[in-house]
């Protein structure tokens, strides 16, 4: 089970790593000029503890390309804070479309960043699979639609994840990927890489004094 073919990568260990480990750094689009902007926590804060502190930081969303600047902070209700909810290819503070999006066997396939689309890449192009996490239900791999995960489709995921990385290396508003220009676009539900409904159950998460829930 061990064996490897021309020294390509073959196992994969899945750290049960969430999501919103990647939710650190979000490459979007830009709401004034549809170029690349970066969502990031608001700079000076402390390192978070857990990744699901990421949710609650106050963020800053940032333009390099036109100085477009704006501001997000956790909603305080009931003596908790209400965080940002991860969701399908629009980033979790700003609801702007995720600048690194292209469509991939029909599908539209998203990350968060370059890191995101490293870790997809290792998963994806491992041959066997293996899960340590103690968490599975919140292991981003383990929740990947199964489309991503199909033989069938490894090399056109592979492609498409190497057709986002060089798209996080570009940053005018003219090479906004097509998957990320039309909102009005009915959305596939089955789509998402992340989340196989695309949404969050009915819930929030909340962040309270002494702790994250
Ligand atoms: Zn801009």
């Amino acid at each position: 089970m061990d064996s490897t073919s021309g020294g390509e990568h073959v196992r994969h260990l899945d750290t049960g790593h969430w999501l919103a480990h990647f939710a650190g750094r979000i490459l979007v689009v830009c709401p004034s000029c549809g170029g690349r902007a970066v969502v990031v926590p608001r700079p000076g804060l402390p390192a978070p503890r857990y990744a699901s502190e990421l949710l609650f930081q106050p963020r800053r969303l940032a333009c390099g390309g036109c100085g477009a600047v704006a501001g997000w902070e956790a909603e305080m209700r009931g003596g908790g804070l209400i965080g940002a909810v991860l969701r399908g290819s629009e980033d979790p503070f700003f609801r702007q479309p995720l600048w690194l999006q292209t469509r991939c066997v029909g599908r539209n396939l998203w990350a968060y960043d370059v890191e995101h689309v490293d870790a997809l890449s290792a998963y994806i192009g491992a041959r066997l699979r293996e899960r340590s996490g103690l968490r599975p239900t919140m292991a981003m791999f383990a929740r990947l639609p199964s489309w991503m995960k199909r033989s069938e489709h490894r090399a056109d995921v592979l492609a498409s994840l190497r057709t986002l990385r060089a798209l996080a290396e570009r940053s005018a508003p003219a090479d906004r990927s097509d998957a990320a220009h039309d909102r009005s676009a009915p959305v596939d539900r089955s789509a998402a890489a992340h989340e196989r409904d695309d949404r969050p159950r009915g819930h929030r998460n909340i962040y309270f004094r002494g702790g994250p829930y």
